[in-house]
């Protein structure tokens, strides 16, 4: 991967991005100076950020692992961010080597690295694209080479709803995916959310306002009933809409969020269309 991240040239002149700011909080290098900055602005604010960005990734590892291990072979991974460890086509090739992935993100970064990583891969790649309009990505003609859409596909919506910030163009952008999938497909979200707020309202407004000013991506928290929604038309899969840590979780890993699971402030879930 390119080396572009903090001692990039110019990069100051970079607006900050919601890829490359959870790239900072995750401990990656793939940022530049107002992303740094506007993380950090964030960090103070919701001081839990980092690990809950870090237990949002073991929850996509385990909700791709089980999805392998019920056989599903094609993921398309929407708002995928810049790779980082534990990379979907990493965990689902482990199992299934000719599994297929798309990547779509929006930021050119997280495409570019993706493509990078990716450069021997033939079974994944990484397109950009807005996911605002999912009817153009399932039409998108390099995801169409690689995802067959007769047959069972997981769709990925995880950490990226919460940038899309009105509630039913959040919803259409899960039914128009949703009609596109054969039976046997799943859909997994995660999503930020406030309710049962461990930080204090202000502190919240001013994470949300970082975002706003700070990012072309606004942040939109949702409730429980809301995250629900979008899985109207599947099955939802064992234990259901629940916290973060609470999704399977692993027995050999530490849970951090283990006695108050409200302060990992996302809601996970996955269902299975029948
Ligand atoms: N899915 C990864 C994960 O959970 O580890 C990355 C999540 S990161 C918080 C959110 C990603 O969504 C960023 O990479 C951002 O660029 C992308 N994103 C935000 N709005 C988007 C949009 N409208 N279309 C596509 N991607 C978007």
């Amino acid at each position: 991967m390119t080396s572009v991240g903090n001692s990039g040239q110019g990069g100051h002149q970079k607006p900050a991005t919601a890829a490359r700011m959870y790239d900072y909080y995750l401990g990656g290098i793939h940022n530049f100076p107002a992303d740094q900055e506007a993380a950090r602005a964030v960090i103070e604010r919701s001081p839990l950020i980092r690990t809950i960005v870090r237990d949002n990734r073991l929850f996509l590892a385990r909700a791709v692992r089980y999805l392998t291990s019920v056989g599903v072979r094609q993921f398309l991974d929407l708002g995928s961010g810049i790779p980082t460890e534990g990379n979907v086509h990493e965990i689902a090739q482990a199992e299934i080597p000719d599994a297929r992935v798309v990547y779509v993100d929006i930021d050119p970064e997280a495409v570019s690295e993706s493509l990078e990583l990716l450069e021997s891969n033939q079974f994944a790649t990484a397109i950009r694209a807005d996911v605002r309009e999912p009817q153009a990505i399932l039409d998108n003609p390099q995801l169409r080479k690689l995802l067959d859409f007769d047959q069972p596909i997981a769709v990925l919506l995880v950490a990226v709803l919460h940038f899309v910030e009105d509630n039913d163009e959040a919803r259409d952008i899960v039914t128009t995916l949703r009609s596109a999938l054969v039976p046997g497909s799943h859909l997994v979200v995660a999503h930020a959310t406030v309710d049962e707020l461990v930080f204090d309202q202000s502190l919240l407004k001013k994470t949300q306002d970082v975002y706003r000013r700070q990012t072309a991506t606004p942040l939109t928290p949702r409730k429980k009933s809301d995250v629900a929604r979008f899985f109207d038309g599947f099955e939802l899969v064992d234990p259901g809409v629940t916290w973060l840590n609470r999704w399977r979780p692993d027995p050999d890993t530490v849970d951090v969020f283990k006695d108050n699971p409200e302060h990992s402030s996302f809601y996970v879930g996955m269902g299975r269309l029948s």
